[in-house]
């Protein structure tokens, strides 16, 4: 029988620093959506590998996390050194696995960069305070790690989502599980490898690999104190319930259904840019996409813009691929279900094909006027190169429709109107808002997170706030002198 050599090894689990074999775990093919080639295999580990990744995990928190933080940091700053250098082999991986243009994929990394910039700044900001709160008696609160975490990614951003939780749990002074998403689990073989090189200790990151069975193990894990989670609606919702009602802590990013209100005051050029740029950019396969947009008032001049912006984005140059078969499928059947409801499809990216990857999974820029709130691709979350554009006579109108839809993760305005601006920043019922940006994505140190449906539990998931989620509050009351026997309430 002839073996078929892959691109790139068979993906193992990374346990205690070392790649681990476990032939008995099944695996799934893992296939590049560029070209629809066969480039490696993923094992579909279950809670036994679980449990060996989370005892590695217990086993480096104590000396992991007894170490000051200004040394912690230390790694993080060679590890940026790493990620720089190996910028192109860590775009080129996100290219080949999720199917981005290089662009993008860069794009992704620099990102990464940047999170783990703000990690190193950690120990500025997570100082405790103190105060003398009585004669002779000091209190004082610090943070501590929690423990073993877990993170669970999906598949539109291999290398920036892990890049969300990595750092700033690590550099707290936690040990971690990583699930990267069964569809692309190069990159975090690579982040792993390149953590190490940096000098993290065996056992602090722990990468293990699967699908449903694993995320159900971790949920249901008694070490792993934490779990946090980006992916779909529905499944965030089932993550969010079975590791809370674990008595876990849980952050659980769901998916998103984002607005673009356009007013006619909007600078056509720049708004039909931002307008194209944000639906199409990774394919629309990001949840900050702006995946609809309501036009209030007469805005065909912008609309016309949109469409000749959308034209110029192309399919295997501009534009990359999509996840999957099944992804250009679903993307085309929304068109599809679209048009025959009455919508008119101004530019059409249905039956794209590239020359020289005919088995590439790649759907065109697609602009669509006139979906009406009731259609299902007014409603549901598309995650193509996709934009549906609804009409409304008033500004109130529009907010009405964003603020129906049960996802919450990004709003945004286009005009120059200071006052138009304000009320949808009062008014939109979303956790990120853009003026005159098509996808407000909060850089750091400020916080990521959506509203509503699009997240399940307290914290922001980067940021200042993810330094709630991943430490606890150390409360310690001291007495040192004996004069303060007085004046002391215990
Ligand atoms: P997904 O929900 O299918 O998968 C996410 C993770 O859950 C993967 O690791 C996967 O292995 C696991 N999983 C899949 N099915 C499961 C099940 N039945 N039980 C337990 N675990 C399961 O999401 P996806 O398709 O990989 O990613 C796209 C989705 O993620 C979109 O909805 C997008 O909006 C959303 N997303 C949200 C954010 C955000 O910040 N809110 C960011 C990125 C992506």
């Amino acid at each position: 029988m002839e073996v078929q050599t892959l691109k790139y090894p068979a993906i193992q689990n990374y346990v205690a620093g070392q790649s681990v074999n476990d032939a008995h775990t099944a695996t799934m093919d893992v296939f590049s959506p560029l070209s629809g080639q066969l480039i490696s295999t993923v094992p579909l580990s279950g809670a036994a590998s679980l449990d060996a990744a989370v005892q590695a995990a217990k086993a480096a928190f104590p000396s992991w996390s007894a170490i000051p933080i200004k040394e912690r940091v230390q790694i993080f700053y060679r590890y940026k050194t790493l990620l720089e250098r190996d910028m192109k082999a860590l775009a080129d991986l996100v290219r080949e696995e999720n199917g981005k243009t290089y662009d993008e994929a860069r794009a992704e990394v620099e990102k990464a960069i940047e999170l783990t910039e703000f990690a190193c700044s950690m120990p500025q900001l997570i100082q405790g305070e103190f105060l003398e709160v009585s004669k002779g008696v000091e209190a004082r609160a610090e943070r501590k790690p929690l423990g073993v975490v877990a993170s669970i990614a999906p598949f539109n951003f291999p290398n920036m989502v892990p890049h969300w939780t990595i750092p700033n749990a690590i550099v707290l002074g936690n040990t971690m599980i990583l699930k990267p998403s069964e569809q692309v689990p190069l990159s975090a073989v690579k982040i792993a490898e390149l953590l190490k090189e940096a000098g993290l200790p065996d056992g602090v990151l722990n990468v293990v690999n699967g699908d449903r069975e694993i995320v159900e193990a971790i949920c249901d894990h008694p070490d792993i104190q934490a779990v946090s989670f980006v992916g779909s609606t529905k499944i965030a919702k089932v993550v969010y319930i079975r590791a809370t009602s674990n008595l876990k802590r849980c952050v659980a990013l769901g998916g998103a259904k984002n607005h673009l209100m356009v007013l006619p005051d909007a600078h056509p050029e720049m708004t039909a840019s931002n307008v194209a740029a944000s639906m199409s950019g990774c394919a629309g396969q990001r949840c900050m996409a702006g995946s609809t947009m309501v036009g209030v008032g007469p805005v065909d001049d912008i609309v016309a813009k949109i469409v000749e912006e959308a034209k110029k984005i192309v399919a295997g140059q501009n534009l990359g691929s999509v996840i999957s078969k099944e992804a250009k499928a679903r993307i085309e059947q929304h068109i599809t279900e679209a048009e025959a409801a009455g919508a008119q499809v101004l530019l059409d990216g249905r039956n794209a094909v590239v020359p020289g990857h005919e088995d590439g999974y790649y759907v065109g820029a697609t602009v669509i006027d006139y979906v009406t709130p009731d259609m299902r691709i007014a409603q549901e979350e598309v995650f193509g190169p996709v934009l549906a554009i609804m009409r409304t006579n008033t500004l109130d109108e529009a907010l009405a429709i964003e603020n129906a839809n049960p996802y919450g993760n990004a709003a945004a305005v286009f005009t120059s109107s200071g006052s138009s601006a304000r009320y949808v920043m009062d008014h939109a019922n979303a956790g990120m808002i853009g003026v005159n940006i098509g996808v407000p994505v909060p850089r750091e140190p400020f916080s990521f997170g959506g509203w509503n449906e699009s997240k399940f539990g307290a914290c922001d998931i980067t940021g200042k706030s993810s330094i709630e989620f991943w430490t606890q509050l150390k409360k310690t009351t001291t007495k040192w002198n004996p004069e303060s026997r007085v004046n002391w309430m215990s």
